[in-house]
């Protein structure tokens, strides 16, 4: 697996340059908006993921019914997209990029991985470079890969890393944000989108650091 390479250039010298001629999206395939959040969000196929892939193959897994595998997400053109930027990971100008495509259409809000997940030390260094950079954004980022969320170890507070359960009616994680999918009930924040129309709304607990476990309603 190709290692994303980690950033370590000039950031306010480099978006300057990421900032002309819609260079940002090109690097980048852009950010989407989805029905369901109330802010523009990154995310790349998966089939990419790291664990993911692997625990998609098992049953009684989260990523064996997972929505990212599923619906409009398996259109070729939504794929193509995903995967548009998930070749955007190492063009050596992605971390300035996201910069400057987050301040410029970001308000308060910024969700990681609609689809995916991260894709090693270097890329979630990357992302906290990022976070670093716009710290008037809260970014929440949902991932498995609990060795390399451990291994980077340190995050900014805008930065809202929420370890996902593997297995379905599994146990929270050993960290301080994480979410866990039932089947029915259970201990922690339940999800209330299901009867709110598939939409967050008003609610923002995902992002929240002091909601420790957000608890998803199999579907
Ligand atoms: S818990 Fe709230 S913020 Fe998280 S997905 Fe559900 S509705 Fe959205």
């Amino acid at each position: 697996m190709q290692e994303v390479p980690l950033y370590t250039g000039d950031l306010d010298r480099e978006l300057a340059v990421v900032s002309r001629n819609r260079m940002a999206e090109k690097v980048t395939g852009g950010l989407s908006i989805t029905e369901k959040m109330p802010c523009p969000s990154w995310g790349i196929p998966a089939t990419r993921c790291r664990l993911g892939a692997l625990l998609a193959k098992k049953e009684g897994t989260v990523c064996g019914d997972c929505y990212a595998l599923k619906g409009r997400y398996r259109f070729d053109k939504v794929q193509a997209k995903l995967e548009e930027r998930y070749k955007g990971l190492f063009d050596p100008l992605w971390t300035p990029a996201m910069v400057h495509l987050i301040r410029w259409c970001c308000d308060r809000y910024f969700r990681w991985f609609d689809s995916g997940d991260v894709q090693g030390e270097n890329h979630l260094q990357n992302i906290v470079t990022i976070a670093e950079a716009v710290p008037d954004v809260q970014m929440w980022l949902p991932t498995r890969e609990a060795e390399t969320v451990r291994k980077v170890g340190e995050f900014p507070p805008n930065l809202t890393i929420r370890l996902s359960a593997n297995k379905i009616d599994g146990k929270a994680p050993d960290w301080p944000m994480t979410s866990v999918v039932r089947r029915a009930g259970g201990e922690g924040y339940a999800c209330p989108s299901r009867t709110q129309g598939n939409s967050c709304r008003a609610c923002r607990a995902c992002w929240d650091r002091d909601v420790e476990n957000v608890v998803y309603t199999l579907h």
